[in-house]
């Protein structure tokens, strides 16, 4: 099986990440570039502010290295969890409140091997882009469904309780912080 690593900007964090039936898509929406830019990360988002992201089962995203250097914030009330690394602010991954919920959407940028992930099928809420945004060849139906698949496998087989970013007892491993200034 294939996998390859998301590594934060300084080194100390590291996860590896098989390769098996993610979804990639690119994001417009606000929160998502806002959470970029407030971390000082905009080189990551695309021409027209979009963000790259990569939607795994949990069970497919598991620490390397630097567990306890990473926190969590919120860009609005009812967004989801976005993780960021504690040594150097690199934003790192979006989850629900509860592992419940069988979804973790990584940031693209920092995973090697990125010749290896799916091309760029889908790209949502584009209405909120920098900029005119093409229709892509999928839409949100095709970023649901797939999620929807994995979860079923996830919630059936277990894997959704091996999830990085949560404990044993289904709390978050960090803290909910402020974002950074
Ligand atoms: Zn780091
Ligand atoms: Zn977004």
């Amino acid at each position: 099986m294939s996998t390859t690593t998301w590594t934060c900007k300084c080194g100390q964090v590291a996860l590896s990440v098989s390769l098996e039936g993610g979804t990639r898509v690119v994001c417009y929406c606000n929160s998502c570039r806002g959470f970029a830019t407030r971390l000082g990360a905009s080189d990551i988002l695309d021409e027209c502010g979009g963000c790259d992201l990569y939607q795994v089962a949990p069970e497919a995203a598991q620490f390397l290295r630097g567990a306890d250097k990473v926190a969590w914030t919120k860009m609005t009330d009812r967004g989801p969890a976005r993780w960021f690394t504690t040594c150097c602010q690199t934003p790192l991954a979006n989850t629900l409140p509860t592992p419940a919920i069988p979804f973790l959407t990584l940031q693209s940028a920092y995973l090697s091997k990125k010749d290896m992930l799916p091309p760029i099928e889908i790209r949502v809420l584009r209405k909120f882009a920098n900029g005119r945004v093409s229709a892509s060849k999928y839409g949100q139906g095709r970023l649901l469904r797939d999620f929807a698949m994995r979860s079923l496998k996830s919630r059936f087989s277990g894997g959704w309780r091996r999830n990085p970013l949560f404990d044993d007892r289904g709390k978050p491993i960090a803290t909910n912080v402020p974002l950074p200034d």
